[in-house]
């Protein structure tokens, strides 16, 4: 229902009583708008940005996004995961570079794959898709400007006429990202807690083209790393046959954003410390000198909601580290368990917000935890020795018990709550270091004697009822 009436201050304003606005359609906020239509809400999705399907994508600054089975679990739930899953690269493993040479580590013992595709391609395929509703109406060069949160009602700028209107929806949501202006209104809320942390680090892309026959220049269904001390190299394959290869650097150091800044710079770091890509990666370091430096932010808040009327859906509430590659996946988590709160409440938002919230939040802390853990993991320990031993007893121990699953395989390949795949995991631990206590364990791995002691040991949990 559509009513115009007449405000004090702006004059006629646009009510919809029954129409629910999503502000950012970006990732997650053109998943919702999708799961909301499917569920019989009139949806207005207001995007500052123009359309991005009309606007060339900028080069060398498309993320990749790998997306695992919760991210699909929701979009199937919408109908577009096959159509997602077919445009992706499977990934089943991490190639890791060092001065010893490769060392492939698989993800999964399964066969298990995740699944990459740029940021750029999987908005627009997200957002054709959206178009398609008639129930979602998306509107590019709308800004929101600021909120009303007793009433829902919106202040929104056209971008191209500079007009401002106010627009009363029935529910809001803030879909608007890691800066969102829906949050910012919230936190001058009383009791609204907020904390933001910056990586001590920050990136810069590089598209490494195709070879001259078309071919990927790597190994293409597996991301590359070459880590150091205290900064990395990263490749992540493309389906054009090109790489997009993301150099992380701590801001300021010996080896930093601020001493690395010349074309030669770049070539001596990447002929001390990445010596087998150098020859590929030559031609193109100028791209390194000119890309802008970006960072990362982790963002925690609570509540995400007010009343039966507003509430922040992914990076807008949970904006966290991209180590594990989980935020939009947790983002389009975020959209299914909102649904499935509402069905519960028969459709009761003032009962199903609180639910949302408190069912999401818990997971989305462990989460944010683990991915600026296995930022360290990445850098410092993933060409280690015992951190290689400790991935070689996970497989084993997989291989043995069809149960035993690890940190990464239940956060990517199941859609267990990360509170409980963060509980298993501490149980995984003692077992692993049961395992490394064994004198030797490394050159007796393949052993009829490891076999039957691990499998002693996993017996002991089994009988202990203590399910992997
Ligand atoms: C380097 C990097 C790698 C990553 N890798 C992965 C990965 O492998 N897997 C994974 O799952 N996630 C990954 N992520 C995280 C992922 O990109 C984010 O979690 C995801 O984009 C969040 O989607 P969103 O829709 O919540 O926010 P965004 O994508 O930021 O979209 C917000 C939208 O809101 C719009 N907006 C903002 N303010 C307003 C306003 N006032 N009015 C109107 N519109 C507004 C913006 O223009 C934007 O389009 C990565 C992130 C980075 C930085």
């Amino acid at each position: 229902m559509v009513d115009k009436l007449n405000h004090p201050h702006v004059g006629v304003m646009e009510a919809y009583f029954d129409m629910i606005v999503i502000i950012g359609a970006g990732l997650v906020g053109a998943v919702l708008a999708m799961h909301l239509a499917q569920a019989g809400f009139e949806v207005k999705l207001y995007e500052q940005r123009g359309d991005p399907r009309e606007i060339e994508p900028q080069l060398d600054r498309s993320i990749n996004i790998t997306l695992c089975e919760r991210g699909f679990r929701s979009l199937d739930l919408i109908g577009v995961g096959d159509l997602i899953r077919k445009l992706c690269i499977p990934i089943y493993g991490r190639v890791i570079h060092t001065v010893e040479g490769e060392a492939y580590q698989p993800y999964g013992n399964r066969n298990e794959a995740i699944y990459s595709i740029g940021r750029y391609d999987l908005n627009c395929i997200l957002l054709d898709c959206a178009a398609r509703h008639e129930k979602i109406d998306l509107c590019f060069n709308h800004k929101c400007l600021d909120i009303d949160m007793h009433t829902a009602t919106l202040k929104i700028q056209n971008e191209i006429t500079g007009q401002i209107h106010d627009i009363q929806a029935s529910q809001i949501f803030g879909a608007d990202g890691a800066y969102s202006t829906v949050r910012q209104k919230m936190q001058r809320l009383k009791r609204f807690n907020y904390s933001q942390t910056y990586l001590n680090g920050g990136y810069k892309e590089l598209i490494l083209p195709a070879t001259e026959w078309g071919d990927w220049p790597l190994q293409n269904n597996a991301i590359h790393m070459w880590p150091q001390d205290n900064f990395m190299l990263l490749a992540f394959p493309n389906l054009d046959g090109t790489f997009t290869c993301t150099l992380h650097l701590p801001f300021e150091g010996q080896i930093s954003h601020a001493s690395i800044t010349t074309y030669e710079d770049y070539y001596y770091l990447f002929a001390n410390y990445f010596p087998d890509i150098l020859s590929m990666i030559a031609p193109h370091l100028t791209r390194y000198v000119e890309n802008p430096i970006e960072t990362l932010i982790t963002i925690k808040c609570f509540p995400w909601t007010f009343k039966d009327k507003i509430a922040l859906i992914g990076d807008a509430c949970h904006a966290i580290y991209p180590f594990y590659g989980q935020g939009s996946n947790a983002g389009f988590e975020d959209c299914q368990i909102l649904l499935e709160c509402l069905k519960a409440d028969h459709g009761d938002w003032g009962a199903a917000l609180p639910k949302y919230e408190t069912r999401c939040k818990v997971n989305m802390d462990i989460i944010a935890d683990l991915s600026a853990e296995h930022f360290e993991v990445l850098q410092k320990s993933i060409g280690d020795p015992t951190f290689r031993l400790r991935k070689k007893l996970e497989r084993k121990l997989q291989l043995l018990h069809p149960d035993y699953a690890s940190l990464y395989h239940n956060v990517s390949f199941t859609c267990m709550p990360y509170t409980e795949a963060l509980r298993l995991e501490q149980k995984n631990g003692v077992l692993i270091e049961q395992l490394l206590a064994v004198e030797g364990i490394e050159d007796k791995l393949d052993s009829p004697e490891i076999d039957s002691y691990i499998l002693s040991l996993l017996f002991d949990c089994v009988a202990e009822r203590k399910p992997f």
